[in-house]
This record gives structure tokens, C-alpha cells and sequence, in this order.
């Protein structure tokens, strides 16, 4: 196991606060994540407690108004911090990303009752969150899910079943989008349903390739109530709530991605230039030197990329098609490293000796969540040819 010391990413953070921010986030990291990650991700194990200390420590909700107990930092922060965090332990990262976008629903589309109910115990209360939009038969196609909510009164009773949910069985409160209306994109309608409703439980876990501390499950509805005051937004607005929050949520995985990249290309390094063949160290010769210029390169571009796309939300401009753009890039980018990093250290990388086995393992899933590289591909292409194709 490489037992280096940590190698930080200089960065430009916008205030002396942000800085201070990073501080302790690469605190935690260093006391409580990285030091249990490659363990705990074999024996898949998901660290809850870590959860709870971020949530203690105010980072479980950066970029939310204060006013709701959220850290009132812009996205460019944010993200930088679930880099750092993903980088040790993508399970960690990843779980904050989804938590996130949990939370965005309601803190977007809710009441100013709602908003001040439940958002409070969400951002900094300890409570863990998930975002339920994929189904069984449905996944790039999100627009056509089949879980129906029904009103009864002055409730709703929510049937069906949701597939591939990140905290799926563990999460305190799951946002779900299910069908109220006709078939299609206007006929869904966002919920906010508590972890211990009645008639909602989870199967078993699925068995992943990676990120295995991380528990993905379906979610089966068995006729569960929840009342109208736990309807976000209006009847019909449901998919426009789950895309908004996508649009951001992408900008989060590219961040993880690249905290992934970084660390495999970290390990890369340091082991070439401790490894010796032909009686040099192995980062003397070309070959391998233009491998880390490119790993390096990559991984820099991304992260201009992300930043660039959270900027433009950071001043309230469109930035729908640079999140994509940096979801693209950045997680086919992190695919890329890691499999060079693996490469650099031949044989040992292909052992669990090393972490850049996992790492490689953990960059796949990334071509995949929050809509997969073809969906990006399909977004982007969609704002190129005008207002009037999307
Ligand atoms: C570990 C993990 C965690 C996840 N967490 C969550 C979560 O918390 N909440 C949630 O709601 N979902 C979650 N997902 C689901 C994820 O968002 C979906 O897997 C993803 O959207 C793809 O859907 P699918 O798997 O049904 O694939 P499909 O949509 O069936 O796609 C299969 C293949 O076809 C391609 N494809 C489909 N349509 C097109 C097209 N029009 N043009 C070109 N190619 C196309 C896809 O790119 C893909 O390569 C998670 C998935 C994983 C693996």
C-alpha cells in the first residue's frame, strides 16, 4: 500500500474563508477518509460516521443559503471540495454530490414552509439524502418512468419502483420523481419522502466493480403516503425540477472525476520516480514521461472546464451546456488517467497493493451517472443547433 504523503492541488480560491474551508476538509481527509478508504471500499463498507462529521462541520450543504442552515459558498468552492474529498474516497465524495443534489429540489422549487420545515435538518442536521429518477426500464429515457403517485385527499400514494439508487435503504429522505399526470415529460411531479415511510423499502445492494462502500439499490413503493405538503413544486413540474437539478449535479461529478484523476496521476508519479529499470528511474525515460504531461494535461483542462461552467452559475448565467461539456470531459478524462496510471506501475498496478486499480474501477461509473457520455454528447449537440431543438 503506498503510504506517501498526501500531495495537495494548488488552487485559487476566491476568499480567505474558502481557503480555510479546504484546510479542514483536507484535515478530514487526512485523519478520517483517506487512511480507511481502500479497506473499507473492499470489505464495502459506507462510512456514515464520516457523513456526520462532514455534516457537523458544515459541509454537507456549501452551496446553500445560510439562511437554511447551508454554507453559502459559490459552486466554485463547492466543487473544489468534493474534488479533495473524491480523491480520497469517491464513495465520500460521490455520496456528498448526491446528497446535494438531493437537497435541490427543495431548496429551488420548495415553499418558504417547506423551505424552512425541512431544509434546516438536511444541510446540517445529519440527515443523509438520495435522488430517486432512474427506474428499471428507464434511464437515459428518464421522461418515461412508471412510478405513479395518486391523490387521495390531502395525500398522495406513491407505487412503483426506482432503480440504482445511490443510498438507497440508508438515506434519511429520498426526492423522488414520479408520474401524476400523462405519459412524458410534463406528467411527473417531484415528492420529498422521508426514509422510514411505510411501504417503502429497498432491496438488496446491487454488487458493483467499484465503489463498492457505496450502497446502489433499488427502491420498491408499496402504495406510500406522503401528504400534499410534501410535494415540490407544482403538479406536472417534476421533470423540469429533476433536470435543473442534473444540470448542476453533472458539474459535481465532473469534480469527483477529476479528484479521482489526480490521485491515480499522484500515484503515478511517485512511483516512477522510485522505480528503476535499465538502471534509471522509469520517469527518465520519454515514453513514460509524455504519459504524465498527458495525464497532467487532462486533468488540468477539466478542471478549467468545471470551473469555467461553475462560474457562469456562480453569476446566475446559463451554464447548461459547459456542464455537460465538463461531465464529458472530465469523466472520460478520469477513464483515461487511471488506466495510464495503472500502466505506469505495470504489474503493481494491477494488484490491490496499489490504489490505482480502484481508482481505474471507480472512473468507470462516472461515463455513466447523472446521464452518460452519449446523453452529454446529445445535450451539447442540442444547444449547438439552437434554442428551438432542445
Ligand atoms: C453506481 C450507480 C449509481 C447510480 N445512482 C443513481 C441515483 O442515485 N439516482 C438515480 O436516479 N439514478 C442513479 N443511477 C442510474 C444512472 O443514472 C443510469 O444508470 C444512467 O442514467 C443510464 O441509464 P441505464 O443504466 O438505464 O442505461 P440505458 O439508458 O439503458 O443505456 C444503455 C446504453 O445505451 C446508451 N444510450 C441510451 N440512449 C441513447 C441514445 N439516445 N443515444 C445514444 N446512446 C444511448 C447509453 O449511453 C448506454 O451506453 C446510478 C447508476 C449507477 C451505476
Amino acid at each position: 500500500m503506498s503510504d506517501r504523503a498526501p500531495q495537495w492541488v494548488e488552487r485559487r480560491l476566491p476568499t480567505e474563508e474558502s481557503s480555510q474551508l479546504v484546510d479542514l476538509v483536507r484535515d478530514i481527509v487526512q485523519r478520517e477518509i483517506a487512511p480507511r478508504a481502500a479497506q473499507e471500499e473492499e470489505a464495502g463498507h459506507f462510512p456514515r460516521e464520516v457523513f456526520t462529521l462532514l455534516s457537523e462541520s458544515g459541509l454537507l450543504g456549501l452551496p446553500y443559503d445560510s439562511e437554511h442552515g447551508g454554507g453559502d459558498q459559490p459552486y466554485e468552492v463547492y466543487l473544489q471540495v468534493l474534488e479533495e474529498l473524491s480523491a480520497a474516497r469517491l464513495t465520500v465524495g460521490l455520496g456528498v454530490s448526491v446528497h446535494s443534489l438531493a437537497c435541490h429540489a427543495l431548496a429551488g422549487y420548495g415553499t418558504k414552509d417547506q423551505r424552512t420545515e425541512h431544509l434546516p435538518e438536511m444541510l446540517s442536521g445529519g440527515l443523509l439524502g438520495a435522488y430517486c429518477l432512474s427506474e428499471p426500464a428507464s434511464g437515459s429515457d428518464a421522461a418515461s418512468l412508471r412510478t405513479k403517485a395518486v391523490r387521495d385527499g390531502d395525500d398522495w400514494v406513491i407505487t412503483g419502483t426506482k432503480a440504482w439508487i445511490t443510498h438507497g435503504g440508508i438515506a434519511d429522505f429520498y426526492t423522488v420523481l414520479a408520474r401524476t399526470g400523462a405519459e412524458g415529460a410534463r406528467g411527473i411531479t417531484a415528492f420529498l419522502v422521508p426514509g422510514d415511510a411505510a411501504g417503502l423499502s429497498a432491496a438488496v445492494p446491487e454488487k458493483k466493480m467499484g465503489m463498492k462502500g457505496s450502497p446502489t439499490a433499488q427502491l420498491h413503493f408499496d402504495g406510500v403516503r406522503v401528504p400534499d405538503a410534501r410535494r415540490i413544486g407544482d403538479e406536472g413540474q417534476g421533470f423540469a425540477v429533476a433536470l435543473s437539478a442534473l444540470d448542476s449535479g453533472r458539474l459535481g461529478i465532473a469534480a469527483c472525476a477529476i479528484g479521482v484523476a489526480q490521485a491515480a496521476l499522484n500515484e503515478a508519479l511517485g512511483y516512477a520516480t522510485g522505480r528503476e529499470q535499465f538502471g534509471r528511474p522509469i520517469a527518465d525515460f520519454q515514453g513514460l514521461r509524455f504519459m504524465l504531461a498527458d495525464m497532467a494535461t487532462r486533468i488540468e483542462a477539466g478542471r478549467a472546464l468545471y470551473l469555467e461552467a461553475a462560474r457562469l452559475r456562480d453569476a446566475g448565467r446559463p451554464f447548461s451546456r459547459q456542464a455537460a461539456m465538463a461531465k464529458l470531459f472530465c469523466t472520460d478524462a478520469a477513464m483515461q488517467v487511471t488506466v495510464d496510471a495503472v500502466q505506469v506501475l505495470g504489474g503493481y498496478g494491477y494488484t490491490q497493493d496499489f490504489p490505482v486499480e480502484r481508482l481505474m474501477r471507480e472512473a468507470k461509473v462516472l461515463q455513466i451517472v447523472e446521464g452518460t457520455n452519449q446523453i452529454q454528447r446529445m445535450v451539447i449537440a442540442r444547444h449547438l443547433a439552437g434554442p428551438e431543438s432542445r
